[in-house]
């Protein structure tokens, strides 16, 4: 394997306030890194971009500690191992230090993909932390049960897709919601769900009472904000909120809650949140059952691709703004 000399990277350049911008972004260029005793050069061959790196662009309080600035950012990555003790040279591993070409990972941190299972970006879509998160939520964070009714926002995405798909080879009425007409039919003609409507069609609640006259029972929630209070509205007693992601204000600093989060005491509901890396104990159950029905192709997971490091920043702020459908990744060999 010939050594390459220079390595691209994407650091912080600045905290931004609202949506991230191309300025809060940096491309620099350093020599290939040297890996120390316990470490392994791999050589990125694909990265992930992921809605919860707008929050460690922040210098706030949370589960994972900010990025800084003047420092590359982190981030899921999938590559080849070029050097280090215990692993052959071209061995495929997922790790953690993305938004760079060549990264020195600690052996520990480093786990090997079977390539033969899916390709290897799969490890950061459908068969990895997205795609944990979807299994983790719907089975046991929302406690799916016989006959639920299902809604889930941010249905196109990463995590919504696959959630949808799981609840739907359960046999469960599936609803759900995306940011265009694209993006319905895809859901509706493409992945089986029951219904679909785009929450920019019209206000939530009547969409949601529309595609579900009856109520729902479990709302796995990926957006927060205006889609819960229509959610809470919709749910029926006893019903369930897997409480994922709050993507509708990632971007501001406030957060509008919902209104009418005192139903949830006469409905006897139960909303409960969850980090899905507190789960990898799942993993293995995650990686059998989501793994076959890829196979049988009960399940499909489409990807948005963008090529090349320097792109990487655009894919981020297009992730944000909804140009992905399926898992937005940036390959970067
Ligand atoms: P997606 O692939 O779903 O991409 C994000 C999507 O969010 C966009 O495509 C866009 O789709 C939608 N979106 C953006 N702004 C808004 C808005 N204002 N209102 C409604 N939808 C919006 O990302 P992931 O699948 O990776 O993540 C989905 C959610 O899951 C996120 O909230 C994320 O933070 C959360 N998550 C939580 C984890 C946990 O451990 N709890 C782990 C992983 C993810 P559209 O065009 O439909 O608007």
């Amino acid at each position: 394997m010939t050594m390459p000399e220079i390595n691209r990277e994407i650091r912080l350049a600045a905290r931004p306030e609202a949506e991230p911008q191309p300025e809060h972004f940096e491309l620099v260029q350093t020599p290939v890194p040297e890996p120390g005793p316990g470490e392994l050069l791999v050589h990125n061959l694909w990265m992930s971009v992921d809605p919860y790196m707008r929050g460690r662009m922040s210098d706030r309080p949370s589960y994972v500690p900010p990025f800084q600035i003047g420092q590359p950012l982190q981030g899921g990555a999938v590559g080849e191992v070029m050097r280090g003790e215990g692993f052959v040279p071209g061995t495929l591993v997922l790790h953690n230090l993305g938004w760079r070409e060549y990264a020195v990972v600690p052996a520990k941190h480093a786990l090997p993909i079977d390539p033969d299972l899916a390709p290897p970006q799969a490890y950061l879509g459908v068969l990895g932390m997205p795609g944990l998160t979807a299994y983790v939520g719907l089975l046991d964070i929302g406690a799916l049960r016989e006959g639920d009714v299902v809604f889930i926002s941010a249905a196109a995405g990463a995590v919504g897709s696959l959630a949808g798909q799981i609840a739907n080879a359960r046999g469960h009425r599936v609803i759900g919601s995306a940011g265009s007409v694209e993006k319905v039919a895809y859901l509706r003609d493409e992945l089986g769900f029951d219904a679909a409507f785009s929450y920019r069609d019209g206000p939530i609640a009547a969409s949601l009472a529309k595609a579900a006259p009856d109520g729902i029972d479990l709302y796995f929630d990926n957006v927060g904000g205006d889609h819960l209070e229509a959610a809470l509205g919709a749910l029926r007693l006893r019903g369930r909120v897997a409480m994922c992601g709050a993507i509708s204000f990632y971007n501001s600093a406030t957060a509008t809650g919902p209104r009418n989060l005192s139903l949830a005491i006469g409905k006897r509901l139960t909303l409960r949140g969850f980090i899905v890396s507190d789960h990898q104990d799942r993993r293995a159950d995650f990686l059998a059952e989501v793994g076959e029905l890829l196979r049988e192709g009960t399940v499909t997971a489409r990807e948005t691709v963008v090529e090349g490091i320097e792109r990487a920043p655009e894919a981020f702020i297009g992730l944000l703004r909804g140009d992905n459908v399926g898992k937005m990744l940036v390959e970067l060999a």
